[in-house]
């Protein structure tokens, strides 16, 4: 029997750096499939439907719930998101190594699953330098990062559950140990 290709979970605070990390490394190596998760959040500029996330309504994500199409979903800040099932399996299937970029809940839902996968944590270089970025980002209004560093805190202590952690102080660095993780069979 041919071994199958890793599955490889990253997970992380928001604002810690993993969409531009995985940016990074897939520029040079887009043979590692991205998930394109489903999200009731709304876009922010430049982001595309179908590339970073499909957007979807309310009741859209309850249908893609109640027909059992997710991997696994979880509510995060006040939105839902969720891995569609059939294209990780697919991609899998054919030969093909897939990185889910996920939060904690979702992370731990695929331990459960699927026991085979491996998983990830992205860390700050500091907690002030989380906080830095996640501002510097620009992308979202005070309530929101307030909440998202409320989810910060928990997502922090739940270090210890994933199986490597890797910190983010330079992107380049970063990217190549991610790949060298996900390519390794
Ligand atoms: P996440 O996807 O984890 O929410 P992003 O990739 O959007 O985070 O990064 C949040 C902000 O931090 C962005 O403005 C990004 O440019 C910046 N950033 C990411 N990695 C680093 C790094 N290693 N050093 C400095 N800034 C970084
Ligand atoms: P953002 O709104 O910043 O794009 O994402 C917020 C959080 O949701 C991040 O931690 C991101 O990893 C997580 N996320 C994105 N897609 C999914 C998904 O399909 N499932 C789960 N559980 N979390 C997701």
């Amino acid at each position: 029997m041919s071994e199958r290709p890793r599955l490889t979970v990253l997970s992380g605070p928001s604002g810690v750096g993993k969409s531009t990390v995985v940016a990074h490394m897939r520029k040079e190596h887009p043979e590692v499939w991205l998930s394109v998760s489903a999200t009731t959040r709304k876009p922010r500029p430049g982001e595309k439907h179908g590339v970073h996330y499909f957007f979807v309504s309310d009741e859209e994500m309850d249908k893609l719930i109640a027909n059992g199409e997710l991997l696994e979903w979880a509510e995060f800040a006040g939105n839902r998101y969720g891995t569609p099932r059939a294209a990780v399996l697919e991609h899998l299937e054919s030969g093909v190594p897939v990185l889910l970029e996920i939060d904690l809940q979702g992370a731990r839902q695929v331990r459960e699953s699927m026991s085979e996968a491996l998983l990830v944590f992205l860390a700050p270089p500091s907690w002030d330098e989380l906080v830095r970025r996640l501002t510097g980002r620009g992308t979202e209004p005070p309530e929101v990062i307030e909440r998202r560093l409320e989810a910060a805190k928990i997502e922090l202590a739940a270090e210890p559950e994933f199986d490597v952690t890797l910190v983010n102080t330079s992107v380049e660095d970063v990217a190549r140990e991610l790949l060298a993780l996900v390519e390794v069979v």
